[in-house]
C-alpha cells in the first residue's frame, strides 16, 4: 500500500518535469522540480515543515502554541496548513504589495493575517522585523524566521536535492534557482557540490534584487524592480551564507512573462511568476553552455495564486508588460 499520512506526510517527493518546448528549442534537458504539486501548493511547504518540526524537537513549540512569521505568502500558506494539521495557531505578517489571492487564502486557512506597508529590511516596520517582535510579545509563540533559520535550507539539503539526485541518477550539469530566503537554492547547492563539485550552481535574480551585483562585483546594488513575488533580496541571509555560487543570471519581467505564457500555451503548465525567472535563467544558461546539458530548476508555485495579476491583461498592460 502507498498511503501518505495527512498533509505533513504529503510534503515533498514531487515529480521532476522535462520542460518540453524549451528543451527542444535549446537542445538541453531543462528540468523543473514540480514544487507546485506540494499539498500547500508551493516549494515553501518543505521549509515550513522543517521549521515547525525543528522547533518541536528543540522543545520551543509546545501544544496550543502560535507560529509567527513574516512572509510574502507561500511560507505562510505552508505554515497555516501545518498549524491546522498539528493544532497550533498561526499569525502571519505580510507586505501589502502581495497578491490578494494569497492574503485571502491565508485567512481562509484560519491564519491571523496582518498586512503592513512594504518597507526595506533596514526599516524597523519591515514585515520580517514586525513578525519577530510579535513573536517575542506573545506567550507560547515561536518566530519561524525563515530568512535566517537554517532549518529552512536543511529541508532542501535533506529532501529536494536528494530527490533530484535520485530522479536524474546524478546526471546534472547545472542547478539554477532564484532566491527569496535562499533556502531552496542554498540547500540544494550545498548538496550538489558535495556530490559533484563540477555541477554549476547559478543564482537566478529578478531586477530590483541585489544578488546579481553581489555575485558579479561583491557589492549589493539594487537597480530596477520586478513584479515577481517571493524572490529577490537586498541582503545575504543566513541561509545564503557560506553557500557556493558559480554565477548569477539576471532576468527581466518581460522575459519572465514570455516564459510563463509559453509554459502555459505550449507545455500546459500554469505557473507563478518566479518560475518565469527560474526557467528564463535556465534557458539563458542552456544557450551559454550549448546543447546536450542537463539543467535543473524549480517550478515554485502555480499560476492560480496570481490570476488577478500575471494572467490579467489589464494589469499587465498597466505595468507596460503586455506585448
Ligand atoms: N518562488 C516563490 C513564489 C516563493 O514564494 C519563494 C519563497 N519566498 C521562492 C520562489 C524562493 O524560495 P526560497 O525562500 O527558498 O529562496
Amino acid at each position: 500500500m502507498d498511503i501518505k499520512d495527512g498533509f505533513v506526510g504529503t510534503v515533498g517527493n514531487t515529480p521532476l518535469i522535462r520542460l518540453t518546448s524549451f528543451s527542444q528549442e535549446t537542445g538541453c534537458e531543462i528540468l523543473g522540480k514540480a514544487e507546485f504539486l506540494n499539498p500547500g501548493g508551493s516549494v515553501k511547504d518543505r521549509a515550513a515543515l522543517y521549521i515547525i518540526e525543528d522547533a518541536e524537537k528543540k522543545g520551543l513549540l509546545k501544544p496550543g502554541g502560535t507560529v509567527v512569521e513574516g512572509t510574502a505568502g507561500n511560507t505562510g500558506i505552508g505554515l497555516a496548513h501545518i498549524c491546522n494539521a498539528k493544532g497550533y495557531k498561526c499569525l502571519i505578517v505580510i507586505p501589502d504589495t502581495q497578491s490578494q489571492e494569497k492574503i485571502d487564502l491565508l485567512r481562509t486557512l484560519g491564519a491571523e493575517v496582518r498586512t503592513v506597508p512594504a518597507v526595506p529590511y533596514r526599516d524597523p516596520n519591515n514585515y520580517v522585523k514586525v513578525s519577530g517582535r510579535l513573536a517575542e510579545e506573545l506567550d507560547n509563540a515561536i518566530w519561524a524566521n525563515q530568512f535566517d533559520n537554517l532549518a529552512n535550507r536543511q529541508a532542501h539539503y535533506e529532501t529536494t536535492a536528494p530527490e533530484i539526485w535520485a530522479q536524474t541518477q546524478g546526471k546534472i550539469d547545472a542547478w539554477v534557482s532564484a532566491t527569496g530566503t535562499g533556502g531552496t537554492y542554498a540547500g540544494a547547492a550545498l548538496f550538489f557540490k558535495e556530490k559533484n563539485p563540477n555541477i554549476k550552481c547559478i543564482v537566478a535574480d529578478p531586477m530590483g534584487s541585489g544578488l546579481y551585483s553581489y555575485v558579479k562585483t561583491g557589492e549589493i546594488k539594487i537597480e530596477g524592480n520586478s513584479i515577481t513575488e517571493g524572490i529577490g533580496n537586498g541582503r545575504i541571509t543566513a541561509n545564503m551564507q557560506g553557500v557556493p555560487i558559480d554565477d548569477a543570471i539576471q532576468i527581466d519581467d518581460h522575459e519572465a512573462i514570455r516564459v510563463i505564457y509559453q509554459l502555459l500555451y505550449q507545455d500546459g503548465l500554469f505557473m507563478g511568476g518566479s518560475v518565469g525567472i527560474n526557467v528564463g535563467a535556465a534557458i539563458a544558461l542552456a544557450k551559454a553552455m550549448g546543447p546536450g546539458h542537463t539543467i535543473v530548476t524549480v517550478l515554485c508555485d502555480g499560476g492560480a495564486r496570481y490570476q488577478s495579476r500575471l494572467y490579467n491583461q489589464e494589469w499587465l498592460r498597466s505595468k507596460g508588460l503586455w506585448d
